[in-house]
């Protein structure tokens, strides 16, 4: 898809959906102080759309959903078709975004519903030359796509826009414009890893799949795999440990980005976790909660499609992803509440609870990623239900040692339009983590503040002089999975922007 100005006539594109976003300031105007482009189209439909609008009781603040199309064919057979979208900036960041994803996204359906490869937008009246909205905007058309089809005998057509125009607005940021896109493609992957069946995904078969889709980058990224033995001679006790209850091996993905012309920056690592799928082990879980867990992997799925993205966007800092993939399951040899393994780091973990899997594999892969001399990290992970009853479905938590970075990642998070909470380490749970046998245990003493927890216990992980962020992504991470159109994914626009934002 490539989006740029318009600058030739409306009439020599072709079959087109223009897209008119009607705001409250349009409708509310004389007819004589309407904007001249909104009174052109209305006289081109026979001067009827504001009637139109009245009578329909159209509000443009986008609650009632009201869409208005007019098809008209010129001279040549091309279809013009005019769809009216309610639009309203919204006092707040995130609110604004979610109107310029709509204004995408129905651009899109209209377009697929006629058949219609080209869109263009009249922004004379919202602020398209803001790249953070025209970001939304072009992302949520560049989604539109999106399907996964692997599992249908029969796969439905993909519409492709190939052309997004942008009418009546003086600045283009194509950088913006360019990202959207890269991010788009982004978390197109990262869904799709979400929605694979756990049998199309062990370990080894998801690196296999990872290194395919990132084959395009390699002059920039660099796909390596820690396979089962070299964890087994490392010592990685959490992730081999976790793994213990399943027949397929484990693995480290690791994924290196180099900006061009290399760098001697520290790398940023970016940590997912890659539970495959999550039985609960011994501790199960019940049967009607099992099939999300198809989505356990969501934070490192989010950290591989924002690795496809930012090889695309090309930011000049150096970053390392590490997503330790594993299976957590019942058999002869898994894990029982009580055995205690001993992490990368030496220190040993009671494990209580074998469905708090997560933070056993994390704390082996921030262990590694500070071993290969990172000293930012963000972690992300579908990892606590407790951060779900605390925030809901769509918002992800973020704890950090580090009044600065979490302030970035937060800020990269508005832009995104990803919903992020910061939540507190409260130091008088961690003694909370204590252990009659081993140095500590992988739960708290009950399940008051379960997803602070599970953030302090990674924070024993993390080093003097190392700056984290643990994002708990349990929520967006695998809410409506079971609806492949519906389900969004993790934050991968978040660490995009991040990493944009540590570029010169
Ligand atoms: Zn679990």
């Amino acid at each position: 898809m490539r989006v740029s100005r318009l600058t030739q006539e409306m009439g020599k594109l072709g079959s087109v959906v223009v897209v008119i976003p009607v705001t409250a300031a349009v409708l509310k105007a004389p007819r004589s102080s309407k904007m001249p482009v909104a009174v052109g189209i209305d006289s081109l439909l026979g001067g009827s759309l504001f009637g139109e609008l009245e009578a329909v009781g159209f509000k443009p603040d986008g609650t009632e959903n009201h869409e208005i199309v007019r098809v008209a064919a010129d001279s040549g057979g091309h279809r013009k078709v005019f769809l009216i979208v309610p639009f309203e900036h919204k006092p707040d960041v995130f609110r604004t975004l979610m109107a310029y994803r709509r204004l995408g996204e129905s651009a899109y359906a209209c377009a697929k519903r006629h058949k219609i490869s080209r869109i263009v937008v009249v922004g004379n009246d919202i602020a398209l030359d803001n790249g953070v909205n025209l970001a939304a905007a072009v992302e949520a058309v560049a989604l539109g796509n999106f399907d996964f089809t692997e599992c249908l005998s029969k796969k439905p057509d993909a519409h492709v826009i190939d052309d997004l125009l942008i009418f009546g607005c003086d600045e283009l940021d194509e950088r913006a414009a360019n990202a959207a896109i890269a991010t788009a493609d982004g978390i197109k992957l990262s869904r799709t890893l979400s929605l694979l069946p756990p049998d199309r995904k062990h370990p080894l078969d998801y690196a296999a799949r990872v290194e395919d889709a990132l084959a395009s980058f390699s002059d920039r990224l660099a796909v390596e795999v820690i396979d089962q033995a070299a964890l087994e001679q490392m010592g990685a006790g959490g992730i081999l440990g976790v793994n213990r209850g399943s027949d397929f091996p484990a693995c480290v993905l690791k994924i290196v980005y180099t900006p061009k012309g290399g760098s001697d920056a520290k790398p940023i690592a970016f940590i997912g976790k890659g539970v495959i799928f999550d039985t609960g082990g011994y501790s199960l879980k019940p049967p009607a909660m099992q099939p999300d867990m198809k989505g356990d992997c969501g934070g490192g799925n989010t950290v591989v499609g924002a690795m496809r993205s930012i090889a695309a966007v090309e930011p000049d800092v150096p970053i390392t992803a590490y997503i330790p993939l594993v299976e957590n399951r019942v058999n002869g040899t898994a894990r029982v509440p009580s055995d205690v393994l001993t992490s990368l780091s030496g220190r040993t973990v009671e494990d209580l609870n074998t469905d708090a899997e997560g933070r056993l594999i994390l704390m082996d892969a921030i262990t590694l990623a500070q071993r290969d001399g990172s000293t930012t990290l963000i972690d992300l992970a579908t990892l606590t239900g407790a951060c779900m009853v605390a925030l809901g479905n769509t918002c992800s938590g973020a704890w950090s040692n580090s009044d600065e970075l979490c302030a970035k990642v937060l800020a990269a998070a508005e832009n995104a339009g990803d919903r992020m909470w910061r939540m507190p380490l409260l130091p008088e749970l961690d003694a909370d983590l204590e252990s009659g046998v081993a140095d500590f245990a992988n739960i708290g003493k009950d399940r008051m503040g379960g997803a602070i927890h599970a953030a302090l216990f990674l924070q024993r992980f993390v080093e003097t002089g190392t700056e984290w962020a643990h994002l708990d992504i349990a929520g967006p991470g695998c809410n409506k999975i079971k609806d492949r159109r519906a389900f969004r994914g993790g934050p991968v626009g978040t660490l995009v922007n991040f990493a944009m934002s540590l570029s010169s």
